[in-house]
């Protein structure tokens, strides 16, 4: 058996799935089983934050994997209460933080602090959460309620969890709040929405209203946190200081993490929330790894003169090819280059994927970029040399 037949035999067929077979990585380039390389733009959606291979986070779950992989959260566990405060330090506030394995995970602990916050910090109890259209917050039952496209929660999976609303902007908001309304969740820049970034004065117009009238701001920063946007948090970058924000992607370096991050400290106590694996040994050493690298790759300017370099390089590509893109979006290294329909973009991510290098889409028109954060100058000059070169055979 192939194993493309092997998959398709025994995996349950949830993905419309590429076949090139990746056996090893080092820095921003990937191998296959044949020995081609290929830049890699995507970092696994923004997951390989200090790209593959790096010797100094294998070195750290080697490390701990021979010491202590797992013990339940009924014990302290040393690493996760040092990334915690690690956590808190980059944000500069004084947060508590609750560990989770995936973004969906975290978002649903999120909701849970929400809805607790709903009730007793209200005489009547409030429950409603509003979201924005075109947002994404993962694929469990309240996530995929909770995320703004009609295509994630069709009538085959319901029924759905309730107090979820759906705003067309951040002005709607306002319209759509009401006495049972107990928090606004928003990315900041929309991941999987066409890489749009909010814009700075709705923001911290919204932050403000939302203060005012006591209800809870929560960010979804699990594809915009630990760096993607140039700062720790694109919190920072709005200048925002949400009530709860969320981690996951780029946390562990590709080690499976999520995180909920909140100054409100005091709302859950023992026994509301909880999870086996979250927060364990490993993810969480994993976690003081990448953060450790990602710090010191910011603080050494070497992550602004990246976010730069990457810029000018896909303001290159846009003025030669405006016949195929309309704009340059995102913030930092979340980038997203708008074609000029959706036949654009599947051609360009298919043709940069032959010529080697890889790129994601985002929404049905824009073709994402999530490379890692400790990319190199000659990787970015050799993945869009070969996107150019992609760009020429559509
Ligand atoms: C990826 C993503 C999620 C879901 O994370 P999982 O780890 O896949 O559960 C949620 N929110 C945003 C903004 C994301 O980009």
């Amino acid at each position: 058996m192939t194993l493309e037949e092997l998959d398709k035999k025994y995996v349950l067929q949830t993905y419309a799935r590429d076949y090139t077979n990746f056996t090893h990585g080092i820095g921003s380039t990937l191998y296959d089983e044949n020995g081609k390389d290929y830049i890699d733009f995507a970092s696994g959606i923004g997951v390989n934050s200090v790209g593959h291979g790096n010797e100094k986070l294998a070195n750290a779950i080697c490390e701990q994997a021979k010491k202590i992989i797992h013990i339940s959260n009924l014990q302290v566990i040393e690493p996760q209460a040092n990334l915690a405060q690690k956590i808190s330090e980059l944000y500069n506030e004084d947060v508590g933080v609750f560990f989770s394995n995936s973004g969906a995970e975290a978002n649903e602990g999120a909701i849970k602090l929400a809805r607790k916050y709903g009730e007793v910090k209200f005489d009547k109890k409030r429950y409603k959460i509003i979201t924005l259209e075109n947002s994404f917050h993962g694929r469990t039952l309240a996530t995929v309620k909770a995320t703004g496209q009609d295509s994630f929660h069709p009538s085959c999976f319901a029924p759905y969890i309730e107090g979820f609303m759906c705003a067309q902007n951040l002005k709607d908001v306002e319209n759509i709040i009401d006495d049972e309304t107990v928090a606004v969740m928003i990315e900041l820049i929309k991941g999987e929405g066409g890489v749009a970034a909010l814009g700075h004065e709705e923001v911290t117009h919204l932050a403000k209203v939302l203060k005012e009238k006591g209800i809870l701001l929560i960010v979804d920063e699990v594809q915009t946190g630990i760096y993607r946007s140039g700062e720790f948090l694109a919190s920072q970058v709005y200048g925002i200081k949400p009530d709860i924000i969320t981690l996951a992607k780029g946390l562990g370096g590709g080690v499976p993490i999520g995180a909920v991050v909140t100054p409100h400290k005091d709302i859950f106590i023992a026994g509301d929330h909880g999870s086996t694996f979250g927060g364990n040994y490993l993810s969480t050493a994993a976690g003081n790894a990448t953060l450790d690298i990602l710090e010191n790759t910011k603080k050494s300017g070497e992550l602004d003169e990246t976010l730069t370099y990457f810029e000018e390089k896909l303001q290159e590509v846009l003025a030669s090819n405006q016949d195929k893109f309309d704009a340059i979006t995102g913030i930092g290294l979340m980038r997203g280059l708008k074609a000029k329909n959706s036949d654009i973009q599947t051609k360009t991510i298919k043709a940069a994927m032959k010529e080697g290098v890889i790129v994601l889409k985002s929404g049905n028109n824009t073709v994402r970029f999530l490379p890692s954060l400790t990319i190199t100058k000659d990787e970015i000059n050799e993945g869009f040399a070969r996107l150019n070169k992609a760009l020429v055979t559509l």
